[in-house]
């Protein structure tokens, strides 16, 4: 049966051993009170809803999908009441400061906490996924009285937020949004236009949905540096319902659970969010975060698929043997186990940095983990999401034709895992964003430090065998690939300001390799000296070396060679 079991002790493994976060919670003021046994508690918690609530809604909620019913979105079965589940157990609010109503608890334990809902139920998990984002974005650039009435409803969780940036001609290239928004007497703005493809545009989850709608003022310059930000909600404050509606949910591939809406705004009432024209600027806050949860939701379908592969290979028989023994089989369960492994050290390392960019008292400290946050998550969000759907698909073969079968339920998981290459900046333009706006752009020191950092674990003493050493001379030649190729994309961008572009996302790619090096490597260390599951964690981490990593020299060529592409 495809179920869901939350790899907790894996988890605190990598939390616990492998980062070491308890240490780094001390230095924080605002987790000194946190220690493992609380995480543990935490975690397990989120285990049980996760398993008990939300995966048993996964595949209903994929045959049903969301319709349109009297003019309004509903949510397939049970949908609304695991939402009041979540709520009621304070889930929503886990990472939101305590002054906010928040539980202040790590950017790390919601990390966690994610993957597993997204394991357990992706569709349903699109509806909480923008609620973090809503409230960085309003906490940070919202007025007082918007603050006063939208924030607290948001941490608890009473109403949720969308966040309604694409429209036809606007996808990648949001300089294209014609949503205009008419300032009123009053301070407010009329907001008039459409968007599409909107998560959560509407449901029946809560009473009322907080929109974010990029739109144009006016005078607005032309381009993105025109975009201005307004909060439109479903409900106005006096009760009445706003003039924006829902005109359609799309059939779309995956996901079916979550509500992907045509949006209408009719002259809607909305106040702005930071200054005018500034919308770009006031939504970078959350974007470091919002990718990291997509790169999660990689992560989250990578173990998904391998932890229901191994047990159905187990139980398969063919050759008067279980499948699960053959070499063919059990290479591929070692490559989709090290490869969740290796991106689960990752994902959490980002979530980490954004804990330390916003709470460590050292404001060098902080910078520094914002820099290297800055650079993680474009890798992270491409790489994790292109390894879920690849990830996904080297499952489903272990099924054979009955992987192909929709009641097998790995056939939903690969459909599920496709779109987060698509949405939250393609995987292309999180290419660019690395390679193109920010290591050649001025991000240089920030990936500089990034390499120093990973070689720390490099060299390492240890009272290891030759074969552990391996790791880190494997992840010291990765740091020396990545420092050429960047020397040589930067040299070669003088001739041929194109050249970046044509690599950026092999460059990408190969720097995903060289974290995931140093992952493998950092789990080695962690592993060393601890009992047979970490010892079982060192072998998964071997693999990932031996027949993984290999992977990353055909990257690394490619950006050597930088060849041209016909027109
Ligand atoms: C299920 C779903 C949920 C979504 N949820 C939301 C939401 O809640 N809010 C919201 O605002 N939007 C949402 N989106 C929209 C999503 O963010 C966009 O689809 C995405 O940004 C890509 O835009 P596009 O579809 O117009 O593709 P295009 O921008 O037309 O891109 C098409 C292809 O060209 C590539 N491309 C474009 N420009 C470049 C370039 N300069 N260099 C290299 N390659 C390039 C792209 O990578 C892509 O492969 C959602 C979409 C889906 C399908």
């Amino acid at each position: 049966m495809y179920t869901y079991e939350a790899p907790l002790r894996e988890m605190r493994f990598v939390i616990e051993r492998v980062l070491g976060a308890p240490a780094g919670w001390q230095a924080m003021p605002a987790f000194q009170d946190l220690d493992m046994a609380t995480a543990d508690e935490v975690l397990s918690q989120a285990a049980r809803f996760t398993q008990e609530v939300l995966q048993p809604l996964n595949a209903p909620g994929d045959r049903q999908g969301c319709r349109i019913v009297d003019g309004r979105v509903k949510t397939p079965d049970g949908y609304p009441a695991a939402w009041q589940a979540f709520v009621d157990g304070g889930w929503p609010a886990l990472a939101c400061a305590p002054e906010a109503g928040g539980q202040g608890l790590p950017q790390l334990l919601n990390a966690a906490l994610f993957e597993m809902l997204v394991a357990a139920n992706h569709g349903w998990t699109m509806y909480p996924g923008l609620l973090h984002g809503a409230y960085e974005t309003l906490k940070a650039h919202g007025s007082p009285e918007l603050q006063a009435r939208y924030l607290p409803k948001l941490v608890s969780g009473e109403w949720l937020a969308a966040m309604a940036l694409t429209e036809p001609q606007a996808g990648s290239d949001l300089g294209g949004v014609r949503t205009k928004a008419e300032p009123r007497p009053d301070g407010s703005v009329a907001v008039t236009g459409g968007k599409i493809f909107i998560s959560g545009g509407d449901h029946d989850l809560t009473p009322n949905i907080v929109h974010l709608v990029l739109c144009r003022l006016p005078d607005a310059p032309a381009g993105t540096k025109g975009l201005s930000l307004a909060l439109v909600p479903s409900v106005l404050p006096d009760g009445t319902r706003n003039a924006m509606a829902a005109d359609g949910v799309e059939h779309k591939m995956g996901i079916h659970g979550s509500a992907t809406c045509v949006m209408r705004y009719e002259a809607a009432t909305g106040w702005l969010v930071g200054a005018p024209h500034r919308g770009l600027a006031a939504m970078f806050l959350m974007m470091n975060a919002a990718r990291v949860h997509v790169a999660l939701q990689g992560l989250g379908h990578l173990d998904m698929a391998t932890q229901n592969a191994r047990r159905y290979a187990a139980e398969r028989q063919q050759f008067r043997g279980a499948i699960a023994a053959q070499p063919a089989m059990r290479r591929t369960l070692m490559n989709l186990q090290a490869m969740t492994e290796g991106l689960r050290v990752l994902t959490y390392r980002a979530a980490m940095r954004l804990d330390e960019a916003e709470h460590h008292p050292d404001p060098d400290r902080r910078a520094a983990a914002s820099a290297e946050a800055s650079v993680l998550t474009p890798v992270l969000k491409a790489f994790a999401t292109q390894q879920g759907f690849q990830g996904a698909s080297d499952a489903l073969q272990v099924w054979g034709g009955y992987g192909y079968v929709a009641e097998y339920g790995i056939e939903q998981t690969l459909r599920d895992a496709r779109i987060a290459m698509i949405y939250e900046g393609t995987n292309e333009i999180q290419a660019i964003d690395l390679l193109q706006r920010k290591l050649l752009g001025g991000a240089g020191p920030a990936f500089d430090a990034l390499l120093a950092d990973l070689l720390v674990d490099a060299d390492t003493d240890s009272d290891a065998d030759a074969a552990e050493d391996d790791f880190g001379a494997a992840l010291k030649a990765q740091a020396a690939q990545a420092r050429d190729a960047l020397a040589g994309v930067r040299e070669a961008a003088v001739a041929d300001p194109e050249a970046p572009l044509r690599v950026a996302d092999d460059f990408l790619s190969g720097c995903a390799w060289l974290l995931l090096a140093w992952a493998w490597c950092a789990t080695a260390r962690a592993a060393q000296g601890g009992d047979a599951f970490a010892a079982e964690r060192a072998s998964v981490a071997r693999h990932g070396l031996q027949w993984l990593l290999p992977q990353a020299t055909v990257h690394w060529q490619r950006v050597r060679a930088a060849a041209p592409i016909p027109a």
